[in-house]
């Protein structure tokens, strides 16, 4: 597969080149570097993200443009967003909570939702963005392994998810109601605004406060919940401008719900911090509606996941005719690997490739990136960000070592940055065996080229061994996906006598295709000429969708658990079922 190149010459953007920027100075200087006028004895988020902008002289810039299901569009400044926030943080502390009180929030993506996070953050308390689509347990188990103190939510949502276990959980004080009226025992969030007062100033919080609570997407297993602090905020700002051009002043829309890490880290708190106007959409994925915000809101910058690319291949290019994509600048993607096919597609539609990045719940923010200061390897994630040091290593005699160029590997990191997550809750241990050797264990493969650029290869979990080789999914998965016909595909190994484990794929067909016998052969057919007859599936079956989480990731451990017929764990998170 060919580069695509987009060198420093083409940016019309931020750009920035490595050398510039100083290529040994650490996320904290570069993060520092950006927050201006950031005092000595206390960093807070919250303040920021908005205040901050108010202070110098921004407050009608517009922070956020919210486009509401049924209520229009409407356009928040930063000293409006700084208001609410503030009168939601003296909120908070009217009803007795103080400083590390857990704030919860489960609610779709409505202005409160912001002010509520903001608010939190700059009360000195803990933030925790729940998925409003959970179920009544994912709602309740989260809420009682994170020790919730307040809930924010709607009143249906109460109503049918939360009313009927509320009492169990005793650490539970407050429950707030997005609206005028509130069920017997809650506060309606609206009218208690505006009693509030909108003049607080932000708690001088330390680095190492907490401040954001992140369960993970439980792709693997039961959701661990990571703890960040209030100095995650110099990498959210730094890695912002850098992994994604978040220029003042710029339109970026980050498709990601808050419930996802990526709908806060950077649906929140990294574009503000950085001044951009961002979008909210309260809808869910629809291609017309997408397309149309795209033109309507001249986006500049755009942040989404491969499994929404995947269904826009999937519509094709038929579906964007009539659009006009030209305010775009610069397009980025993460959760899952992005396919080759997916970069390609995209440059050949919008006129600009999808950039690939990898980071995880526990990094809380982007660590390998395709930036705007080198060429495009299709398939690859890219380099490691300034500041972060990674690698690929391999346990050996109960140690670690670095392995070679071109070898596959755990891909670990040099702890430090500043938005590495704390600890897990309640799970101190599992946290503790992240680490070994002064390195940060992801349990991702992945392997670096020459170039230094890293490619993801399965996670350590999904790995399949056949007849002594090791086959990554990703790898199956992009060639399957390189068919016309197929639109998604998910690889696992099912064990056999005689290799051990063989590959067996579920892909999901464009529409107008029907699963035959004869589709089946082309599709492996073509799977053998990209990868060699022992890394091509042994078998392939057609399935309407793939099991994926909430945000958006393939569930390979459910469809191994199904093959096998072995228990399902935990599947909280399951969205979209297998069908
Ligand atoms: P859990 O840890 O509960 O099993 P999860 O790992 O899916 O869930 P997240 O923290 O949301 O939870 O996702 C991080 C993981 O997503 C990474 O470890 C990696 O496996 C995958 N991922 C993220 N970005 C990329 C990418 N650009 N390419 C490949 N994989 C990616
Ligand atoms: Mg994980």
């Amino acid at each position: 597969m060919g580069i695509i190149g987009k060198t420093p010459e083409d940016c019309t953007v931020a750009c920035w080149r490595p050398a510039e920027l100083g290529e040994e100075r650490s996320a904290h200087d570069l993060g520092r570097e950006l927050l201006t006028g950031l005092p000595d004895d206390a960093i807070n988020i919250g303040f920021e993200a908005v205040d901050r902008h108010v202070e110098q002289g921004h407050g009608d810039q517009i922070a956020l443009i919210w486009l509401s299901k049924t209520e229009g569009r409407t356009a928040i400044s930063y000293r409006d967003l700084a208001d609410m926030s503030s009168r939601f943080a003296n909120l908070l502390y009217a009803h007795g909570l103080t400083k590390g009180a857990r704030v919860f929030v489960a609610m779709g993506r409505r202005p409160e939702l912001y002010a509520a996070a903001l608010g939190t953050l700059k009360a000195g308390m803990v933030f925790t963005p729940l998925f409003a689509a959970f179920g009544p347990e994912p709602i309740r188990t989260r809420m009682e392994i994170g020790d919730a103190n307040v809930l924010v939510t709607t009143k249906s949502l109460y109503k049918r998810k939360i009313a009927a276990w509320r009492k169990d959980i005793p650490s539970l004080q407050l429950v707030l109601i997005v609206g005028d009226d509130a069920p017997e025992g809650c506060l309606a969030l609206g009218p208690a605004l505006e009693d509030t007062s909108s003049d607080f100033q932000a708690i001088p919080t330390q680095p190492e406060d907490p401040a954001l609570i992140h369960f993970t997407s439980g792709t693997t297993g039961k959701p661990k919940g990571a703890v960040h602090v209030h100095e995650a905020v110099l990498y959210h700002a730094m890695s912002g401008r850098y992994a994604l051009e978040l220029q003042p002043g710029v339109t970026y829309w980050c498709t990601a719900d808050p419930g996802w890490v990526t709908g806060t880290t950077y649906g929140i708190i990294s574009p503000l911090v950085n001044r951009v106007t961002m979008i909210v959409d309260e809808a869910e994925f629809n291609l017309d509606r997408w397309y149309g915000i795209l033109q309507q809101e001249q986006v500049a910058i755009w942040y989404s996941a491969p499994t929404a690319i995947r269904m826009m291949m999937r519509a094709g290019k038929e579906a964007t005719e009539g659009f006009d994509f030209s305010a775009l600048q610069f397009l980025a993607s993460v959760g899952e690997p992005l396919n080759p096919e997916a970069v390609i597609w995209s440059n050949e539609v919008f006129g600009l490739p999808f950039h690939d990045n990898w980071w995880q719940t526990e990094t809380g923010g982007i660590m390998i990136a395709n930036t705007r200061a080198q060429d495009i390897k299709p398939g690859s994630m890219g380099k490691p960000m300034p500041g972060i040091h990674a690698g690929i290593v391999e346990k050996d005699n109960g140690g670690l070592r670095e392995m070679n160029d071109g070898e596959i590997g755990e891909l670990a990191l040099r702890p430090g940055w500043p938005s590495m997550m704390r600890t897990y809750l309640h799970e101190q241990a599992r946290y503790d065996k992240c680490f070994q050797d002064g390195w940060y264990l992801s349990g991702d493969l992945a392997m670096r080229d020459a170039d230094g650029y890293f490619w993801f290869v399965g996670r350590a979990d999904d790995l399949i061994k056949s007849s002594g080789h090791l086959i990554g999914p990703f790898e199956v998965e992009s060639a399957l996906i390189e068919h016309d016909s197929v639109a998604e595909a998910a690889a696992i190994g099912i064990p056999d006598e005689t290799a051990g484990e063989v590959v067996k794929a579920y892909v999901t067909l464009n529409p107008g295709q029907t699963p035959s016998e004869e589709l089946e052969r082309d599709i492996r057919g073509l799977a053998r000429k990209r990868l060699g007859a022992a890394v091509a599936p042994r078998e392939i079956v057609f399935r309407e969708s793939l099991p994926k989480t909430r945000s958006g990731k393939i569930m390979r451990r459910l469809l191994k658990a199904r093959e096998l017929g072995l228990p399902e764990g935990d599947i909280s998170t399951l969205e979209v079922d297998e069908k």
